[in-house]
């Protein structure tokens, strides 16, 4: 069957039940309910005897495993995965019901179009193109369909690879936040995701001495001590790290000579920054992210009563590092923006992930290179590094390739990305669809170990 029947018979249908299972991730343990969803999955791979496998925490947020074998042991294995959660969306700020799935105008309306049911319809659908026995890949392919992406992975790419490694691993694996089409100097370009950085969240708690608010004489104040290191913390600058990767970036990012000329002197990189921020704010914020470690306040707490000093504040950090940026650095480069209020602080660090590159120059790469030759002829591929995190980071840590990609059309820029991913009227257009299925079904045989 050529994709753009793929598309029509299986991809839209599917996308269409996921969207209306509004399998809707809140934060809460017994939000999600992925089950529905992952049952959703089962049912189509049936219809081509394709076997799959459950895998639970918890009954009602299951996630889905199911495995064609290659011919050639040798070869690499690849998987497709992909999450089947969505973020909330209030129906009175969308145009049309965020999970009608309705087919309008060639684009598919819904929450979780973007993010990520169109790539997991997309992901299914070719995989079930392999049951085929005229179509068996060289290499193993897995589909790998999660739960609880949007609330960090607890129940769903976390408890596969801590508890059925064995069952899941594989050598390239491709997933979400990626194939974002941009134009650039050299022409039109399409990302691709290599790496993300980490995470360190931070809370540093201040102390002060309570005292009564009509006599603030000489009070030692602790929210006033928060507010004053959030100043400082919020103006120190952490030093860019300009690798290869993010030179290529930055290179299809920039436009006119200027940009160019002035991104290359370590001096003048902000300035370049700071004009492309007047042209694209998106790409100005993705690559100052991607080069240097960031660290957003991101909670202030403080004070109990009106007329109480406070004796105890609290601020959160969400800080996000680069490869090699470790607690012990981090603490380090807390400390010295703090300056004196560092001898007061007591940090806690309450969540950690070390960041995670991929190589570029892969069999992976190479295949997904070769294949939008043909299908986006004149498109060339950009590494992008992530200030976000994806399920992703859980395989890319224990050694697989992990690329976020999709062959999209140029109907989904960067920008469009952007304002649709938990936004409002979240979209996909039925091009992106076919493209993607049909770089996804050629895949496993353009996969060759290098
Ligand atoms: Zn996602």
């Amino acid at each position: 069957m050529m994709p753009h029947s793929i598309v029509s018979e299986q991809v839209i249908p599917l996308l269409q039940a996921l969207i209306q299972n509004a399998c809707i991730n809140t934060g809460d343990d017994d939000s999600g309910e992925e089950t529905r969803s992952i049952e959703t999955i089962q049912s189509f791979l049936r219809e081509y005897n394709i076997d799959s496998r459950f895998y639970y925490s918890r009954p009602d947020r299951a996630n889905l495993v199911a495995r064609i074998r290659g011919t050639d042991p040798m070869a690499p294995s690849l998987g497709y995965m992909g999450h089947v959660d969505v973020v909330p969306a209030d129906a009175d700020d969308w145009s049309r019901d965020p999970f009608g799935g309705e087919l309008v105008d060639g684009e598919v309306w819904g929450r979780g179009s973007v993010d990520m049911l169109g790539m997991v319809s997309c992901f299914t659908s070719a995989f079930a193109s392999l049951a085929d026995p005229d179509r068996q890949p060289p290499g193993d392919v897995l589909l790998i369909i999660v739960s609880d992406e949007e609330a960090g992975g607890t129940f769903g790419a976390r408890h596969l690879v801590e508890h059925h490694w064995d069952e899941i691993k594989c050598d390239y694996m491709i997933t979400e936040v990626g194939g974002l089409q941009i134009v650039t100097d050299d022409g039109p370009a399409i990302t691709l995701t290599v790496g993300e950085k980490g995470v360190c969240w931070a809370r540093l708690r201040f102390r002060g001495i309570p005292g009564h608010g009509s006599m603030p004489y000489r009070s030692d104040n602790a929210a006033r001590t928060a507010s004053d290191a959030l100043v400082r913390i919020a103006n120190a600058s952490t030093p860019r790290v300009m690798t290869p990767l993010i030179r290529s970036m930055a290179h299809a990012f920039f436009q006119g000579p200027l940009e160019h000329v002035l991104s290359r002197f370590p001096g003048c990189f902000d300035l370049a920054l700071s004009r492309l921020y007047r042209r694209d704010p998106g790409k100005a914020r993705f690559l100052d992210t991607a080069s240097r470690m960031t660290i957003s306040p991101g909670v202030l707490r403080g004070g109990s009563k009106v007329n109480i000093v406070p004796d105890r504040a609290e601020l959160e950090l969400d800080i996000r590092i680069l490869p090699g940026q470790t607690v012990e650095h981090t603490q380090a480069v807390l400390l010295d923006a703090l300056g004196p209020l560092s001898e007061n602080v007591e940090i806690e660090f309450f969540e950690f992930f070390p960041a995670n590159i991929s190589e570029r120059d892969t069999a992976l790469w190479h295949a997904t290179e070769r294949i939008c030759d043909e299908l986006l002829p004149d498109t060339h591929i950009v590494p992008m590094y992530m200030g976000g995190v994806t399920d992703g980071r859980y395989w890319r840590q224990r050694g697989t390739t992990v690329y976020g990609f999709a062959a999209n059309s140029p109907l989904l820029s960067m920008d469009q990305f952007s304002r649709r991913i938990h936004g409002i009227d979240e979209r996909i257009d039925l091009r992106s669809l076919e493209l993607n299925t049909e770089y996804l079904m050629r895949l496993p045989f353009e996969l060759r170990s290098t």
